[in-house]
């Protein structure tokens, strides 16, 4: 099962290749009359996701990001992709479409709590406050070709989109091949293309936060659509029986705490991996204030109290025509046994009215 979690079952497309990638592993399925074909266009699809993690890695000290990061402080703007611009804009406008929960300026804390390193631990108190003080956004510019960060120490941080841009833009490979059907998957972000193999939708596995082997719900994909799942058993330390996760909620800049996983379609797979962080920051309640009204996207939380299940976004059931009211089924006998995740047929769990009352 890939490492985020999500288990795709595109057994029956012709051509399937994995290779490791972007800290993870990269799947890609695909279904042509001529094989060969099929073949040549699931090695273009690998190829877009190498171009963006070689665009965007904080790993590659010769990416267009750790140059930028580089020249923070300085007066002159780093030059960048239209790729890298693109993901810029959109992380900057998602981050105020979030009230400021999702921001890629964060990179000097999360660097802080040691989630890049091989161990974390939990920063002292002054050096949380410095480093806190070199996030925000508003010391991010980006122009068309060009980026520049405000100041000195100053760090973006794109490990939780360009994961969902890569996947985007290996699903445009594929289709513009002309293949019948694809599915790409780069460590639970996934992407679909075209109609399932069997069914009307493609169904995903999600896997339960606290069993890594057991599948705790199966979600149904529609075609042209994309999932990811944000969950605290990704990159995680524990200090004295408290888990300490690798997202960070920016009011605290400590990591969020309360949700185990989260996992949630979209229509893009950029879409997915932003709304996933979010989503996990957010909790259910608040997140669903988020997804309303917001078309084709839908979330399933898992909670860190053992709780949690579905809650869907507004216009899922008319997506999923015909497979499910909900997005969402319980797999197998029972999740709630596992802890986590009871999942009901609850697809208008949450409402703007009830978005409205809370603010
Ligand atoms: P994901 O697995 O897609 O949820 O991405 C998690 C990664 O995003 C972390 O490992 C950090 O690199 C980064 N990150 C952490 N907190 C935030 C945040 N509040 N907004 C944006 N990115 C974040
Ligand atoms: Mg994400």
């Amino acid at each position: 099962m890939p490492a985020a979690g999500v288990g795709s079952e595109p057994r029956s497309l012709e051509v399937r290749r994995a290779w490791p990638v972007m800290g993870t592993l990269l799947e890609v399925a695909a279904e042509h009359a001529d094989p060969g074909l099929a073949l040549a266009a699931v090695r273009s699809a690998r190829a877009a996701v190498e171009a963006v993690d070689s665009l965007m890695s904080n790993y590659r000290p010769d990416s267009e990001i750790s140059r930028l990061n580089a020249s923070a402080g300085s007066a002159r703007p780093t030059p960048i992709s239209a790729w890298t611009a693109d993901v810029l804009r959109a992380a900057l406008a998602w981050g105020d479409t979030s009230g400021g929960a999702f921001d890629v300026t964060l990179g000097p804390v999360v660097d802080a709590w040691g989630f890049y390193r091989e161990r974390g631990a939990v920063p002292e108190e002054a050096v949380l406050d410095s480093v806190a003080r070199l996030a925000g956004q508003g010391g991010l510019a980006v122009g068309a070709r060009a980026a520049r960060l405000e100041r000195a120490g100053m760090r973006v941080d794109l490990g939780a989109i360009a994961k969902g841009f890569a996947v985007d833009r290996a699903l445009e490979v594929l289709a513009r091949a002309g293949v019948v059907r694809a599915m790409v998957d780069l460590g639970g972000s996934v992407a679909v293309l075209g109609d399932p193999p069997a069914g009307v939708a493609w169904p995903i596995g999600i896997r339960d936060p606290r069993h890594a082997e057991r599948v705790a719900a199966v979600l149904h994909l529609p075609p042209g659509s994309a999932t990811a799942t944000s969950g605290d058993y990704e990159r995680f330390f524990e200090v004295d029986g408290v888990r300490y996760a690798h997202i960070i909620d920016p009011r605290t800049n400590r990591p969020a705490r309360g949700v185990a996983s989260v996992s949630v379609i979209a229509p893009s797979a950029l879409e997915a991996d932003v709304l996933s962080t979010t989503l996990y920051l957010l909790g259910p309640a608040r997140g669903a204030c988020l997804l309303a009204d917001r078309h084709g996207t839908a979330a399933l939380w898992f909670l860190d109290d053992g709780g949690g299940g579905p809650a869907v976004g507004a216009d899922l059931p008319a997506l999923v025509a015909g497979a499910a009211a909900a997005a969402f089924e319980p797999a197998g006998e029972s999740p709630g046994d596992s802890g986590v995740g009871r999942a009901e047929r609850n697809p208008r769990a949450y409402t703007r009215a009830r978005c409205d009352t809370e603010g």
